[in-house]
C-alpha cells in the first residue's frame, strides 16, 4: 500500500480510511492508498514550512542543479513510471511515456532559469535614496491537479515553484495518486531536501479544502474543472491567498475554404482524441466553411473509424477507456442529448463490442453533424471522444460561433490566407491560438485561459511571477 509523501519520506495516514486505485480498463484493483485526514495535511505543511527557509536560502543555481538530478533519476525510470499511469489512468502506454517525459522536460526548462532570476533597480528615487524591487518566494505552496494528466499538469506548478525557492504540498486527484507519489519519492531521493516536496492522497472535499483553508500556505496552483475552481477562488478568499487557475475549456477548430483539409483532419483527430478526449486543451468544436464541410467530414470520419479501441497496455491502441464509468455516463449523455435534438452520429455514439470491453469504461470515437446551437456538446465542456462539426459561411461567423462560449482555454485555426490567420489570432477569446498546428504546450510560452478558463498562468518564464511576491525597498544613503 503506498502511503502520503512528507518529509522525505512514506508516512501512513492519522486516520483509517482507505480507497482503491481503479484499472479504467479492465476495473482491477491496482493499489490501495490511504483517504488523508485534515491531520496529515497538517503534518505536511508544517514539513513543507520546516524546510521553506533552508530551501530558500539555498543558491538558485544550486536548487537548479538538485532538479536537474530529479529529472535524471525520472528519465531513468520512464518505463516504469508510464507502465505505473497506464495502469491508474487508463491512456495508451505511448502517450502515458510522452507524459512522464512531459514533466521531465517542464522540470528541467525551470532549473534552466534558476540562474536568471532577476529583480529590478530604481535609480534617483528621492535625494541620495534608491528603489531595489525584490521578489521572493511565498513560502508554502499548495498544488492541487486532476487525473487526465496527473504528471505534466503538476510539473507546471512544482517546476516555477521550486526554482522561485518555494516548498510544497501537493494533492493529485484520489484516482491517480500512485504515479505522482512515485516521482515525488525519486526526486526526494535524488537529492530534493526532506520537505520540500510532500504529497497528501485523499479527497478534494477534505484534503483540497483543508489546503485551500490552510493559514501558513500563501499560494495554490489548481488544475481542474471550473465548477471546482469557482470553489476554489471562493475558499481561497477568506486568506487571500494567490491563486493561479487552470479550468475547462471547449476549443473551437476553425477550418476555412483554402485550408490544407488532409492536415486539418489530422490535426482534428490528434486534437480530439489523443488521451480519449480527456483533454482541457483538446479540440471540442469544430467550425468549417460551408464550401468544404463534405471533405472534412467525409475524411474526418474515416480517420476516426481507424483509431483502435482498447487498453492503454496494447501497442496498436489509439483510445483507451475513458478514466471512470462517470466520465464515460456524461459523454454518454451529452451524445443522447445532441440526439434528442436532431444530431446525426456520423460514426460511433455507442460503446464498443466484444468481451475485451466488458470490464472498462470505454466508448467508440464519436462524430456528429446537424448539431442545435443549443446541444451540450456545444455548450458544455466535452470530456471525452466525441465532436460535434459545424458548418459556417465565412470567418466572421466562425468567429462568433468559436466566441460564443463561457471558456477561453485554446484555439485553432487552418487557413492559408495570412490575412484570416491573423485576424483569428487577434479575434479568438483564448489563451493559446494555434495557426496551422495542433494543440500543443511549450513550456517556452506563457499560457492561461481567457474568461472562465481560468486566472493566472502557468509556463513560459511568467509562470516564476506567480510563484514570487514583489517586494520593494527603499535604500537612503546618509550623508
Ligand atoms: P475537478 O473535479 O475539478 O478536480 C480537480 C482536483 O480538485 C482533484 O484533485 C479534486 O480532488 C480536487 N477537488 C475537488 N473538489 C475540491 C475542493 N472542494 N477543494 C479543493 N480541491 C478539490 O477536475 P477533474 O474532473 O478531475 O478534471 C477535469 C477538468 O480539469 C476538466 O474540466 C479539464 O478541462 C480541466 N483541466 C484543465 C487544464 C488547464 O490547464 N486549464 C488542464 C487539464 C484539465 P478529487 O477528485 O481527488 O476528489
Ligand atoms: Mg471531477
Amino acid at each position: 500500500m503506498v502511503t502520503h509523501f512528507i518529509a522525505g519520506e512514506y508516512v501512513s495516514s492519522n486516520g483509517s480510511a482507505t480507497k482503491d486505485v481503479i484499472n479504467p480498463a479492465t476495473g482491477d484493483v491496482v493499489d490501495t492508498v490511504p483517504r488523508g485526514t485534515v491531520d496529515d495535511v497538517n503534518d505536511a505543511v508544517q514539513a513543507a514550512a520546516a524546510a521553506f527557509p533552508g530551501w530558500w536560502e539555498t543558491p538558485a543555481a544550486k536548487r537548479g542543479a538538485i532538479m536537474y538530478e530529479a529529472v535524471k533519476a525520472i528519465r531513468a525510470n520512464v518505463d516504469d513510471l508510464a507502465r505505473l499511469l497506464t495502469s491508474e489512468q487508463g491512456k495508451p502506454l505511448a502517450e502515458a511515456r510522452m507524459e512522464i517525459h512531459r514533466f521531465a522536460y517542464t522540470i528541467e526548462h525551470y532549473a534552466g532559469l534558476a540562474k536568471n532570476l532577476r529583480g529590478g533597480y530604481v535609480p534617483n528615487l528621492d535625494e541620495n535614496a534608491h528603489g531595489l524591487i525584490l521578489k521572493r518566494p511565498y513560502g508554502v505552496c499548495a498544488a492541487i491537479v486532476p487525473w487526465n494528466f496527473p504528471l505534466s499538469l503538476l510539473g507546471n506548478k512544482v517546476g516555477p515553484a521550486l526554482v522561485a525557492g518555494n516548498t510544497m504540498v501537493i494533492k493529485p486527484a484520489e484516482t491517480t495518486p500512485l504515479t505522482d507519489v512515485k516521482v515525488i519519492e525519486l526526486m526526494s531521493r535524488a537529492g530534493l531536501p526532506p520537505g520540500v516536496l510532500n504529497l497528501v492522497i485523499g479527497q478534494g472535499s477534505v484534503v483540497g479544502q483543508r489546503l485551500l483553508e490552510h493559514p501558513t500556505i500563501a499560494k495554490v496552483g489548481f488544475t481542474g474543472s471550473t465548477e471546482v475552481g469557482r470553489r476554489v477562488m471562493a475558499t481561497a478568499a477568506e486568506t487571500i491567498k494567490r491563486v493561479t487557475l487552470e479550468l475547462g475549456g471547449s476549443d473551437p477548430l476553425i477550418v476555412c475554404d483554402d485550408a490544407d483539409v488532409d492536415q486539418a483532419v489530422s490535426a482534428a483527430s490528434v486534437g480530439r482524441f489523443f488521451n480519449c478526449g480527456q483533454a482541457c486543451l483538446a479540440i471540442k468544436r469544430i467550425f468549417v466553411f460551408e464550401a468544404v464541410v463534405d471533405e472534412f467530414t467525409d475524411k474526418l470520419v474515416a480517420k476516426v473509424n481507424r483509431l483502435t479501441v482498447g487498453p492503454g497496455t496494447e501497442p496498436r491502441v489509439r483510445l483507451g477507456p475513458l478514466h471512470t464509468p462517470e466520465q464515460r455516463a456524461e459523454v454518454e449523455d451529452q451524445v443522447r442529448d445532441a440526439v434528442e435534438r436532431g444530431a446525426t452520429v456520423l460514426t460511433g455514439g455507442k460503446r464498443p463490442e466484444g468481451q475485451q470491453y466488458e470490464n472498462g469504461n470505454f466508448y467508440l470515437p464519436t462524430v456528429l453533424t446537424d448539431v442545435d446551437p443549443a446541444a451540450k456538446v456545444l455548450t458544455e465542456e466535452v470530456f471525452g471522444p466525441a465532436v460535434p462539426i459545424v458548418p459556417v459561411k465565412d470567418l466572421d461567423e466562425a468567429l462568433a460561433r468559436a466566441n460564443d462560449s463561457i471558456f477561453g482555454l485554446g484555439s485553432s485555426i487552418w487557413t492559408n490566407d495570412i490575412n484570416k490567420a491573423t485576424r483569428a489570432a487577434e479575434k479568438l477569446e483564448a489563451g493559446y491560438t494555434w495557426i496551422n498546428s495542433v494543440a500543443k504546450i511549450y513550456d517556452e510560452l506563457p499560457f492561461g485561459g481567457f474568461k472562465q478558463s481560468g486566472l493566472g498562468q502557468e509556463h513560459g518564464i511568467e509562470a516564476i511571477d506567480h510563484y514570487m511576491a514583489t517586494k520593494a525597498v527603499v535604500v537612503k544613503t546618509l550623508e
